[in-house]
């Protein structure tokens, strides 16, 4: 039986869970970096910084899709579109600024962009349009990934391709780690991609870098019960991985969904946006499936990469170095409707999640 959503949004527990959490802190300033914009919906909407204990810091890294996509991956997608393809892909990204415009404004000066929920989706229009090159510009981490490795292992027509940016999160948890300065005590791990990869996934980080990982489901009390967890290992010089999310995540995760990566996908060094390379932190088509890989198949290259507005603190925002609140330009010069920067563009990204319901509410 799954369990009840509203007892696991009791305000009562919660703040039993905020006593606890004042017990475990240890008695120095932590920071706990989550690496997923659904456990920042989850603390922004239901103000859970509010029962952290003074000195307990839970800061967004890179987890959403949409803010790590790269300015030259976009810049590939915007010509490609340019270029006569109908390039399809998630809503978000048709707003995210390249060096140059959106996806959405090259379709108002005629390119084909479409919205899609799925690589599927996009099967389909390839399926509508025989007579014309169909690009899935696939973004997202191992959540998403499956879905395009199904699509392509199941044979989809021949004008049919995909740009591929999928990215894996524990070689961005190594990378966050070993780019000083590192000012990261604990992780909390994204229930949705655990489930797909496993809580063993975690381990070589947590053993390599001595950092507790602790996996969190997405309720208000579910992240709590994670804080907590992450604050008793901090306190008692722990780093080990612990799974606070077992109704959905096991320790080898979705073999099938596994079995579809590593069929379709290579791992590759990868460019996060606003951070810069991470060593095999991404997925490159394999090169029997190469047909349907549009990096081979059209000649395109990105941009030299943008400049950055001046006072833009995306970079530091998606190394959790800084929030939403540190940047000169938050709620001012950007905001959902004219965002200046990746962060503020996805319905994940940190500066979206603020600028929604604020970063530190009070209850
Ligand atoms: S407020 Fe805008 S420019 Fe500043 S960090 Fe956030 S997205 Fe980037």
């Amino acid at each position: 039986m799954s369990p009840d959503p509203f007892r696991l949004r009791d305000p009562l527990r919660a703040r039993a869970f905020a006593d606890l959490l004042a017990r475990h802190a240890p008695p120095r300033p932590v920071r706990i970096v989550h690496v997923c914009g659904t456990h920042e919906i989850t603390i922004a909407q239901h103000g859970l910084r509010e029962l952290l204990p003074d000195g307990v810091e839970v800061l967004e890294g890179p987890g959403c899709p949409v803010c790590v996509t790269s300015t030259r991956d976009l810049d590939r997608a915007v010509k490609l579109a340019e270029s006569g393809a109908i390039v399809c892909t998630f809503g978000d990204m048709t707003r995210v600024p390249g060096t140059r415009r959106t996806l959405a404004e090259a379709r108002a000066e005629g390119a084909d962009v479409r919205v899609v929920l799925s690589a599927a989706d996009a099967v389909t229009i390839a399926r509508e349009h025989p007579d014309r090159p169909v690009v899935f510009f696939a973004v997202g981490f191992e959540t998403t990934a499956p879905g395009t490795a199904a699509v392509l292992l199941e044979g989809p027509p021949a004008n049919f391709s995909v740009l591929c940016t999928h990215k894996l999160i524990p070689p961005a948890l190594s990378a966050l780690m070993s780019t000083p300065p590192v000012h990261i005590d604990a992780f909390l791990a994204p229930g949705h991609v655990s489930t797909v990869i496993g809580a063993r996934a975690y381990a070589g980080v947590a053993e390599r870098f001595h950092v507790p990982i602790v996996i969190g489901g997405f309720e208000p009390l579910d992240v709590l019960y994670a804080l907590w967890l992450a604050l008793r290992e901090l306190r008692e010089g722990r780093a080990e991985v612990v799974n606070a999310y077992p109704r959905a995540v096991t320790a080898d995760g979705n073999r099938r969904a596994q079995e579809l990566l590593a069929r379709a996908f290579e791992p590759c060094d990868a460019v996060w946006r606003g951070i810069g390379t991470m060593p095999a932190s991404g997925l490159r088509i394999r090169e029997d499936l190469a047909r349907w890989d549009a990096e081979r198949r059209f000649a395109i290259e990105g941009e030299p990469e943008e400049e950055r507005p001046p006072g833009c603190r995306c970079p530091d925002v998606l190394m959790a170095r800084a929030v939403p609140a540190d940047c000169p330009l938050f709620r001012t010069a950007c905001t959902p409707l004219s965002p200046v920067g990746p962060c503020m563009v996805g319905a994940e990204g940190a500066c979206h999640v603020w600028y929604r319901y604020g970063g530190r509410p009070k209850l």
